[in-house]
């Protein structure tokens, strides 16, 4: 049971706890995979012996329920892998007035067919996803994910359309090397922006792992600078994460949510939880208003 906030949403049901799992195996085999036990699993193991203990929709449901989460995040690996079994997981919720409440989240690599995007737009399985795009260029998807960058960059376009019915952030994790020059943060702050401006976008810090230990971790200053780029394109929410900054590197804290127009701070957040909420007591509101200057902030409540 995370708080939404690790997932990482910020601007979806801030304050929210989720019910988290992903099953083993990925579409994508990124050298930098925090999750490879889980997601190469089958790929690197000798001998894969997984689990022989059957978890049934309803279980997952009723664990939901038990746990008082909130919502359900299907995440860790790709979740469209585990597309029939995660739709099972949504209509048992909807089915049954116990449930029906729960909101479903996806954290995804974007990576995922156009008639999975059609049937999950055409059911409403979702409510957001937050898909990490990893780089601006085909060649770095290739080598680095062996994956292809244009169906990730035509899902992002497609749910934007949809955007009443899936919220949508997004995430950018920066990798020493690989795609930290300005003209990287440039590129992918533009794209957002030419989609809309109005998504929020989360640039993460790298730490060394799985295939790829030679590099350090990101340099703050690396966050820093995306960020800037990214409010220079217009991008109105962006985030830092896997980081804490001290107010000595930054007058505004780049984990919580201040308001587009006037500044105004609408979300604190300390290390995944929220120490303060403009909107606290407001629940299932789409389009909140800033309490200050009145106008409508991207944020579901
Ligand atoms: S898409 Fe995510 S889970 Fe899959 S291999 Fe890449 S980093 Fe790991």
């Amino acid at each position: 049971l995370d708080p939404i906030e690790k997932k990482p949403f910020f601007n979806y049901k801030p304050g929210t706890k989720v019910l988290s799992f992903g099953t083993p195996g990925c579409n994508l085999r990124c050298t930098n995979c925090q999750n490879s036990f889980l997601s190469q699993f089958i790929r690197d193991s000798e001998h894969p012996k997984l689990s022989n203990k059957l978890v049934f929709p309803k279980e997952i449901v009723k664990a939901a329920l038990q746990s008082n989460a909130d919502g359900i995040a299907y995440t860790y690996s790709e979740p469209t892998l585990f597309f029939e079994y995660f739709r099972d997981i949504i209509r048992a919720c909807r089915a049954s007035e116990d449930t029906g409440r729960l909101f479903h989240v996806m954290v995804s690599n974007g990576f995922f067919s156009r008639e999975a995007l059609k049937i999950i737009i055409d059911e409403k399985l979702i409510d957001a996803i937050n898909i990490d795009l990893k780089f601006m260029t085909q060649k770095k998807y290739a080598s680095v994910c062996g994956a292809s960058l244009e169906p990730i960059l035509e899902n992002i376009r497609s749910i934007a359309a949809h955007k009443d019915q899936i919220f949508m952030e997004i995430t950018n994790l920066i990798i020493p090397g690989e795609n930290d020059r300005d003209e990287d943060f440039r590129q992918i702050s533009e794209f957002i922006a030419s989609v809309s401006k109005d998504i929020p976008l989360h640039f993460s810090r790298f730490f060394p792992t799985y295939k790829m230990t030679d590099k350090e971790p990101s340099k703050a200053e690396s966050l820093i600078r995306a960020m800037e780029i990214a409010k220079d394109a217009g991008l109105k929410y962006v985030y830092t994460g896997n980081i804490s900054f001290s107010g000595k590197e930054k007058s505004e804290n780049p984990e919580n949510t201040y308001c587009p127009n006037c500044g105004k701070l609408l979300i604190k957040r300390e290390a995944y939880h929220l120490s303060f909420n403009a909107f606290a007591g407001f629940n299932d509101i789409k389009g909140a208003f800033c309490p200050e200057c009145k106008k409508e902030v991207e944020i579901v409540l």
